[in-house]
């Protein structure tokens, strides 16, 4: 079963958006395997985001990431990472296709809601990122 990674982003906590997004992704057929909720350090974003250091929008998305609380969730289901960005939609919720978790809860390019692993290698490091093995 393939696994991938749900971040649940501070606006979408502080929209009080959590269990709407998290019954779109039951709804779909996911199983939550592991779940938290915590607040990122500004090295800790960094990491995570890494792929995107030096892009213009680097700094302002760590300011961001650790502007409040997310909601780190461990995923699994068949063709994970292609379905849960499926659900999530395009990056920018203006393109995103109605119904998904961007055009509902994402207000910009920015702050869009949620984040989804790109691919199976990501979905591994990136739960691991968050949750050690015990947890699943
Ligand atoms: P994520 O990795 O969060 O699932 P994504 O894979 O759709 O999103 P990426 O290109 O990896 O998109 O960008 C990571 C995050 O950086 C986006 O989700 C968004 O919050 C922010 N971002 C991306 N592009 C821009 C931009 N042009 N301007 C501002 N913020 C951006
Ligand atoms: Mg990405």
């Amino acid at each position: 079963m393939e696994r991938t990674l749900l971040i649940i982003k501070p606006d979408a906590v502080e929209a009080n958006n959590i269990g709407n997004i998290l019954k779109i992704i039951v709804d779909v057929g996911f199983t939550i395997k592991a779940m938290r909720m915590t607040r990122l350090t500004r090295d800790q974003a960094a990491k995570f985001y890494g792929i995107h250091e030096g892009k213009p929008f680097f700094e302002s998305l760590l300011d961001y990431m650790t502007s409040g609380k997310i909601v780190p969730v461990a995923l699994e289901r068949e063709n994970a990472v292609a379905k849960l960005r499926e659900v999530l939609g395009a990056t920018d919720p203006a393109k995103a296709d109605t119904g998904t978790i961007r055009n509902l809860y994402g207000s910009s390019i920015e702050r869009n809601a949620s984040h989804g692993s790109d691919s199976a290698e990501n979905g591994k490091i990136e739960t691991a990122f968050f949750f050690g093995e015990m947890e699943y």
